[in-house]
Formats: structure tokens, sequence, C-alpha cells
């Protein structure tokens, strides 16, 4: 899945059929996301491999924050372990990692096969809580979910298993939820720049994921004012349960905002909830919507000119990315849906809020587009090849493998989402008024590349990738 090989491919493939998202063992990359944490695998060899096809090194070249994938311990369970189980081998594996591994803390989990013979990974944590590290473990069998499933259980192993009440609470902390690392392909930039915002709003963020986290930001989290879930349905299991349990009250905003609109209105109903400066806020708001509008000015003989610029677009992807980029292309660039695929697996209660949320634009036709909820991330393929796209171009929106058909009928393409593809993504991120601008420096070189043909390049701004 080389950049060179999606360049080069001009057929339809058997490519967009392939995973976008992981099983639920996926649920490593959210332990791997977490600094010093280690995941200790009792699930099949190929495991780890099968998730890291979505979520590690093609997606974006990404791999654990201290681990890499190679050195995750596995009992690599076989067909003998399927007679005999294999409890003894795991022991003997977390006794090892523990010996050799610096980790603040280790993660036992296991996958379909040893959770189908009945290999019991509870009594082996609690066979290590003496060793003066913690031993947390989560079941994350592929039949039971895909990785969000996954990345959920963790959360709950982390919330059940070793958060502990406090009576100290900071009443600035907010924890972050809802960016789900790795499946949201560029989760760190993301986090950076989002609490970067947070900390000029006069807040103090906390996030697990990441540079300089790891487990003192887990311990952190009962000491928040509130919990900020950025998402349209991830992670409110996760702060549903934090208030059950530690009475922390949370903040649901339903995407992460991309563009001058909606990151403005994220700005605004956060001053609200948490009863912040409403100068300051209004200062921000301002300053980053001037230096905004004036790299699109700086470019606009391209932007405004662009008549063969498509203003239709379809996006196949996850419920969190078809949120943020259709309120952004909507409200801020004048683009309307065609087509939404989500491709996530959303859960049938939050299906219709999700779909009143993408149709809350400002768009009179708002009601008029299609908005699919499917498991089948090779629909939009099928349906997108029977579209004829003469007279009436279109952009398409999704995963490295969406690629292949944007390029099949030369329609300008946008990575969003996981499989990223094998290009790196380091601190790319497509939050707020800056990365809306890098969001429309990769749009408009693709449509350039595919539509103008003028070899003309958009570059708005030059601070690497922000
Ligand atoms: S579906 Fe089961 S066997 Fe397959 S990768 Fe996932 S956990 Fe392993």
């Amino acid at each position: 899945m080389t950049g060179t090989v999606l360049e080069q491919q001009t057929k339809p493939s058997c490519g967009s059929e392939q995973q976008r998202v992981a099983c639920a063992i996926g649920g490593i990359y959210t332990i791997l996301a977490i600094e010093k944490v280690l995941p200790i695998m009792h699930s099949g060899p190929g495991c780890q491999q099968n998730a890291g096809g979505v979520l590690g090194r093609f997606n974006g070249a990404q791999s654990g924050v201290s681990y890499p994938e190679s050195v995750i311990p596995s009992t690599n369970f076989c067909e003998r372990d399927v007679v005999f189980g294999a409890t003894g081998r795991l022991r003997q594996l977390v006794a090892k990692s523990m010996d050799y591994y610096q980790s603040d803390m280790f993660f036992i989990v296991d996958g379909c096969t040893s959770e189908i013979v009945g290999d019991d990974i509870e009594e082996v944590a609690g066979d290590f809580q003496d060793r003066g590290k913690p031993v947390l473990f989560a079941k994350l069998p592929g039949f039971k979910g895909n990785n969000l499933w996954g990345h959920s259980q963790v959360l709950n192993a982390i919330i059940d298993q070793y958060l502990k009440e406090t009576d100290h609470i900071n009443d600035k902390q907010v924890n972050i939820f809802g960016i789900v690392p790795y499946y949201d392909s560029f989760w760190q930039a993301t986090l950076e720049e989002l609490e970067k915002l947070l900390r000029v709003l006069g807040l103090e963020p906390n996030s697990i994921y990441g540079r300089g986290k790891g487990v003192p930001a887990l311990q952190k989290i009962p000491e928040a004012a509130f919990n900020l879930v950025l998402a349209p349905w991830t992670d409110l299991d996760t702060v549903e349960k934090l208030q059950e349990k530690f009475g922390t009250p949370f903040f649901h905003y339903p995407c992460v905002p991309i563009g001058p609109t909606e990151t403005a209105r994220f700005v605004w109903a956060l001053t609200e909830y948490a009863g912040l400066d409403k100068t300051k806020s209004g200062e921000y708001i301002q300053q980053e919507e001037s230096r905004y509008y004036y790299y699109i000015k700086n470019a606009v003989k391209v932007f405004g000119g662009g008549t063969q610029t498509p203003r239709k677009f379809f996006i196949n992807s996850s419920a969190a990315q078809t949120l943020s980029l259709t309120r952004f292309l909507v409200n801020d660039w004048w683009m309307t849906p065609q087509k939404i695929f989500i491709i996530d697996d959303v859960p049938e209660k939050h299906q219709e809020r999700i779909t009143g949320e993408l149709r809350n634009v400002e768009y009179d036709r708002a009601d008029e587009f299609d908005v699919v909820f499917t498991t089948d991330g090779g629909l939009c393929d099928v349906e997108i090849k029977k579209e004829d796209f003469l007279f009436k171009k279109a952009c398409l929106f999704g995963t490295a493998w969406d690629q292949l058909t944007a390029n099949y009928k030369q329609l300008p393409f946008v990575r969003v989402s996981a499989p990223y593809g094998d290009s790196v993504i380091g601190n790319k991120t497509y939050f707020g008024w800056n990365g809306a601008l890098t969001f429309l420096q990769d749009l408009h070189d693709d449509i350039t590349s595919k539509i103008l043909g003028s070899g003309v390049v958009v570059k708005l701004d030059d601070i690497g990738g922000h």
C-alpha cells in the first residue's frame, strides 16, 4: 500500500474492500498511546499484525508511543494451547516482562482463541498485584466488536481496575476524551493543538495519550472539574462511567472542529459551559479568524477562480471525521455533500442523532443528502463507480483504500482516516483554524493535479503541516 502504488493505480481494485477498522484487539493501540504502558498479548501470533494493518505502520507510518509493535510480548497462542490452555505460559510471560521492561503499567489482553478456550486472564493479572507495578487486563476478542469496542474496553478496565476516588478536585482541569488514538490518524497533533487552545482559554487540559503523559495523567483523571468529549459517540460510555464513579460532569461537543465557523462555535459553547472569560475567548477567536482569512485571501486567485473546483463531495469514513469535515466544507467552503458513508459500526442508538448533527449545517437542502451507516467499507466504491462525473465533478474523502477509487474516477481526493497509507503523518492535523488551512492545501493540490492541470500548488502558510 505504498503511495507510489496508489498513484499508479488506474483500474478498479479489490483494495476498496480492504479493512477500514481493525478487530477489537486494535484496542492495544489505545494502550500503546499511553506512555510507558506495555500491552502483553495472549492471542494468536498474527493478531497484532492484523490491527497494525489499519492502525499502525500503514496509518501514516505510526508506531507505539513507548513501544514499537515488534517488542510487544505475546504468548503466540497456537493449536496446542487450544487443547491445553496457556495460562501457565502467560504467567511466565508476565513475570519475565515485569523483569525486563521498565514500564509504569502492564496490560494483559486476550484475543479470540484464548477467550474461546476460557483462559482466565483476570486471574493471571490478579497473581501479580503485589509486584509493585499495576497489572491490568482487558478482554479484546475480535468476535465481540471492532477496534472502537476494544478501545472502550481498555478505558473501562482503567476506570474499574486502576483509578481511585479523590478528595482533591482541580477546578481548572479538564480531561480530554473522544479522540481515539491511532484510529483518528491525526490524534497526536490534534491533541497538542487542542491542549494549546484550552490553555489559552484558562483551562488545564489533561490528556492521557501521547508525549509526556502516561500513568501520571491517568492518575489525575478523577481530579478533573469536568470531562470534555469531542466526538459524535466514542467515549460517551467512558465519561458516563466516570460520572457514575467519581461524580465528574461532562461536556459533550459532537465533533473535533475544523475551520472558523465550527471552531468559534466550539469555543463559545465551552466558554459558556465552563464559565470562562468571554473577553479572552472573543479576542482569541478574532485573532485566529483574522489569520485564517489572511491566508485564504492570499490564495484567492486560485480559490476564487476555481470554477472547475467540484462543489459536491462524498465521504467514506468514521462518524467523527464525516461530521467534522461536513460541517467545515458546508459552512465555510460552500461545498455540499452528495453522499456520506459512515463505516465505523456506530451503535444504532446514536445513529439518528448523528444524522441530525450532519444535517445541522448552513445549507437549505441539508435534509436531502444521503447518510449511510454501514460496516461495508467497499460500498462507497461500488456506488461511486456507477456515477457519471463527466459534467458534475465531485471530491472524495476517505482512507488510503478510497484513493484507488478516486484515482480511477479522477476525483480530487484527501485522505482523512485510517488506514492513512504509509506516507508519514507526523504532526499533521486538520483541527481548528490552522488545520482548515492545511486541509485546503491538501485538497487544492489534488484538484490541481486532477482537474486544473495548471501545475499551481497552493501553499497557504509556511509552518510545517499546521
Ligand atoms: S479477529 Fe480474533 S483471531 Fe483475528 S486478529 Fe482479531 S483477535 Fe485475533
